[in-house]
């Protein structure tokens, strides 16, 4: 999700990459869970999430939409999924009676990363320390380390990969908006990434046959792919 603000106003100022110590580590938030509530539509589930979840779960995306867990709403021009927040409290429904994440293992990396968020350039990502964020003591922590997530150097891959995607969509449906390829990019980005379940071996080849069907009919710009 794009917000137009300044880094000094969300953050610390400094951009860091994995190797690198933040003050993130909320020392197990022993119950705090601020940050499952109230959250709005933030928390937004790329396919990683999608595949940690269904399979940490045993069910498809379809019934945790159905069940009201998961919801589509529109992120900055796309249709994605993302946590609902639920109930008079506005809280996630894996938030347990003791204020305790009951899908820590296969939680988001929305989750796992926060109050960490990522900032993104032309050509490579940067981890920051949202400051307004979790106002609860904490530790440094290396950025890897925290994001407890593993073979860190695919998962960043990842996640430049399918920001540059998410990019490209956006800017092709912008400048096509009469083009009924573009008003169908969003249903076949959806199909191809997130309704189509899952195996459970490994995602990142997964990943790699998905947009490998999505390149065919989508090919990716020049330059989007330097970095990582
Ligand atoms: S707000 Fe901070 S301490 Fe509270 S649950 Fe979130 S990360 Fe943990
Ligand atoms: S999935 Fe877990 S960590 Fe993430 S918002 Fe829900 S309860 Fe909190």
């Amino acid at each position: 999700m794009k917000r137009y603000v300044s880094l000094e106003e969300i953050s610390d100022g400094k951009l860091y990459k994995a190797k690198d110590l933040a003050r993130a580590d909320c020392l197990g938030c022993k119950g705090c869970s601020q940050c499952c509530r109230g959250m709005g539509e933030s928390i937004v589930l790329d396919p990683l999430d999608v595949f940690r979840l269904t399979t940490g779960l045993g069910r498809d995306l379809q019934s945790m939409l159905s069940e009201g867990s998961v919801e589509w709403n529109v992120v900055d021009g796309l249709v994605l999924p993302n946590l609902k927040m639920t109930g008079a409290e506005e809280k996630c429904s894996f938030l347990d009676e003791n204020g305790r994440c009951a899908v820590h293992d296969f939680r988001p990396g929305i989750c796992r990363l926060f109050p960490l968020g990522r900032y993104y350039g032309e050509q490579e990502f940067w981890y920051i320390l949202q400051t307004g964020e979790c106002n609860h003591s904490r530790a440094k922590i290396q950025i890897g380390k925290w994001l407890d997530t593993p073979d860190l150097p695919r998962y960043e891959a990842f996640v430049w990969e399918w920001h540059c995607l998410l990019t490209q969509a956006r800017k092709l449906q912008e400048e096509n908006q009469e083009d009924e390829f573009s008003k169908n990019l969003n249903l076949f980005l959806l199909k191809t990434f997130y309704m189509k379940n899952y195996r459970r071996d490994d995602f990142y080849g997964q990943f790699r046959e998905r947009i490998s069907v999505y390149r065919e009919i989508v090919p990716p710009e020049e330059d989007s792919l330097q970095r990582y």
